[in-house]
């Protein structure tokens, strides 16, 4: 294992300088004790060499011992150092065999104390090499052995004390290597787990690709490096289109199909670009280079993700919006970055679907006037500030009406009146629409309440209001409060908000239902999948948009899409309410067809409270009248005309 022969040579490197020097000491001892006794030749020629080298390595150990080293050449270093022991080893001993051939006992004795200590001090300096400290404690025991076989009594003695010791000294150091081993070796693993850990902290582990967290850092060290080029940085943000049906219609394991996918053919570009999912089906890459050649990636990156998704289930096809920012325009901050991206995406979105935007001077005006709503409406005193007005559900067949359905209107003392459109979507979009559907249903109810029992309100609920597990507990205790009977009151929902998470919005439509409620799908016919959703969920009633009724009387495609649906609520047992009838042709037109109800500019435009006792009284005078077949007392051209007045100036 390379990390352990690391971590044994750093071990030796910390004890050579000591190694040294008591080598040096004792054979030095050893030469002074054989001075006059042994021929001069034999004692100081060793030591005059011995003293330099042991100096040089000393030194040479103490310089090197803070370098980082490699692996590989602290592995060379190692195989050096174990040859250079086992060769100055063996001549110190047969040294110490040649020197003991002119002495006595006690001379004896002084080279096998010399041999005793050298063992010890080889076995314990090179006990974190255990291979070399076994090769230099060779030719020591065969000094010992020869000492044993052919010295005196006294001397064999102490000679078989010193094998045994030796013999124990080297089993310890094996003992102390293998604790060695296992440290290194937990060391190791943590270290890997370490690494492991960092990794899949930073990958998205469906994708392999890397995650938002990694992304961002990565994003924000890059904008903040000295001398970084700015202009040629590009965030992109990419979301799928229609990759939410994937997954309602073939199911999760599908969708993750999809998405891998979607990493794999994004991970093409990893080359030129950094990429990672952001989540769900959003995706980020950082394009370099000028501005058109940022495009033409980002388009190249587009027509890639366009093309066939090939499913076990079948073949599906999705789309992606792009939305492009410049690091330079968002002045290098982050946040600006994002925002700037994630506003193009957005316009990208609303524009359609596969689109690429890119942000420009005009969506940095669009932005500004969006965050001061934004703020303004965090600001804002939504219950003094929020208002609704009540637009008219006729019954096709009588012109009666039937229900009002409550329409928001946010009148700011800073921006005058803001169409519903952009404030609920901004609410949507900054988690205070459950604050503002609370109080407009609050109004709506204290409204309700004092017209005639037979009349119904009608409700929008938001997306995010489908998906806050609050809202039944908030509208079942409102209804409570007011006192309402529940069958008075229908939800409008619209598709876009039933399939953010089919399941969770499954449920809330469920708990509604129990509360006596009554639910319709709004605008229906623009969503892309419609029909799934009708079998699927309790619903009463579809309100077919408006942009059909506009064009029934001219286009056939309208016509049929009409019948189909008028077609569809009679079979499922459904009612069904024409949105934006405005003109009495398409009135007819649609009584023709069989639908049940209508609402439009026709029938009436949304008008305030104080009107409505007014609307209906006119509506119950004519309906007396033409039961009696008098002329009425109030023509329709009156009453549009009437609530042509009242109509909602966004001036
Ligand atoms: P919606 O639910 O489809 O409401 C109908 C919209 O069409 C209303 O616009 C209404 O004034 C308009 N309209 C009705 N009849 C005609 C017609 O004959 N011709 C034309 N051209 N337009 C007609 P408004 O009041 O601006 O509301 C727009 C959207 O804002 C609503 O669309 C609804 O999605 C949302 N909205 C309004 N009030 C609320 C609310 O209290 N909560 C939530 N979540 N959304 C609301
Ligand atoms: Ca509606
Ligand atoms: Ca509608």
């Amino acid at each position: 294992m390379p990390e352990m022969q690391l971590a044994q040579f750093h071990a030796v490197t910390k004890q050579a300088a000591l190694f040294y020097a008591t080598f040096w000491l004792n054979t030095s001892s050893i030469a002074y004790s054989f001075y006059g006794v042994a021929p001069d030749w034999l004692v100081l020629p060793p030591i005059c060499v011995l003293t330099p080298v042991c100096l040089l390595r000393t030194l040479h150990y103490r310089r090197r011992q803070s370098d980082a080293i490699e692996i590989e050449e602290a592995v060379r270093r190692l195989r050096v150092l174990t040859r250079f022991v086992h060769h100055i080893m063996t001549a110190v001993a047969i040294w110490c065999i040649t020197l003991s051939q002119f002495g006595d006992q006690t001379t004896d004795l002084k080279i096998l104390c010399f041999v005793i200590l050298q063992a010890l001090c080889n076995t314990f300096g090179l006990m974190h090499i255990p291979a070399t400290a076994l090769r230099a404690a060779v030719p020591f025991s065969l000094v010992g052995l020869y000492f044993l076989l052919f010295k005196g009594p006294d001397t064999q003695l102490a000679s078989l004390t010193f094998l045994v010791m030796s013999n124990v000294a080297v089993t310890l150091s094996i003992i102390y290597y293998d604790v060695l081993l296992s440290r290194v070796l937990q060391h190791h693993q943590l270290k890997r787990l370490g690494d492991e850990n960092l990794r899949l902290a930073n990958t998205d582990l469906l994708t392999g690709l890397p995650n938002r967290r990694n992304f961002l850092q990565k994003l924000e060290a890059e904008l903040a490096a000295p001398g970084a080029a700015l202009d040629r940085m590009h965030l992109v943000l990419i979301d799928l289109d229609g990759f939410k049906p994937v997954n309602d219609t073939y199911g999760h394991l599908a969708g993750d199909k999809v998405l891998k996918e979607v990493g794999r053919r994004l991970s093409a570009f990893q080359e030129r670009c950094e990429v990672a999912r952001l989540g769900g089906d959003e995706f980020g890459i950082v394009l370099y280079g000028d501005r058109p050649a940022a495009l033409r990636q980002a388009e190249e990156i587009a027509r890639s993700l366009r093309q066939t998704y090939m499913l076990a289930q079948g073949c599906v096809n999705v789309g992606a919006t792009l939305g492009i920012a410049n690091a330079g325009e968002a002045k290098g901050e982050m946040l600006e970055l994002m925002e700037n991206a994630d506003y193009a995406l957005y316009e990208g979105k609303a524009a359609g679907r596969n689109q690429t935007v890119t942000f420009d001077l005009g969506h940095e005006t669009a932005l500004h006037h969006r965050n001061r709503m934004e703020q303004t409406l965090r600001d804002a005193d939504l219950e003094a500030e929020l208002s609704l007005q009540f637009q008219p559900i006729v019954c096709a067949a009588s012109g009666q009406p039937v229900m009002f359905e409550a329409l928001a209107r946010w009148q700011s003392p800073l921006l005058g009146a803001v169409p519903p459109q952009n404030f609920i979507a901004m609410a949507e979009a900054t988690d205070l629409i459950g604050h503002l559907t609370k109080i407009l249903f609050a109004k709506a109810l204290s409204a309700a309440t004092l017209w005639p029992s037979g009349i119904g309100l009608s409700f929008n609920l938001s997306a995010q209001d489908l998906v806050n597990s609050e809202t039944t507990a908030m509208v079942s205790q409102a209804i409570e409060a007011a006192g309402i009977e529940p069958g008075r009151i229908t939800f409008e929902l619209t598709e876009g908000g039933l399939i953010r998470d089919f399941a969770v919005a499954q449920a809330t439509l469920q708990a509604l239902k129990g509360l006596g409620v009554s639910l319709a799908i709004d605008d229906f016919g623009t969503g892309y999948s419609s029909l799934t959703y009708v079998h699927r969920l309790p619903i009463d009633k579809l309100k077919i948009d408006r942009s059909f009724v506009t064009e029934l009387e001219e286009s056939t495609a309208c016509r049929d899409i009409v019948t189909s649906i008028i077609g569809l609520c009679r079979s499922q047992g459904l009612e069904c309410v024409a949105e934006g009838v405005e003109t009495e042709g398409q009135g007819q037109l649609l009584r023709s067809l069989g639908c049940d109800l209508l609402q439009g500019y026709g029938p009436g435009r949304p008008m305030w409270e104080k009107d409505i006792a007014g609307f209906i009284a006119a509506a119950e005078g004519e309906r007396a009248a033409s039961a009696r077949q008098e002329p009425p007392t109030a023509t329709a051209a009156d009453r549009s005309a009437a609530s042509a007045a009242l109509e909602w100036n966004f001036a």
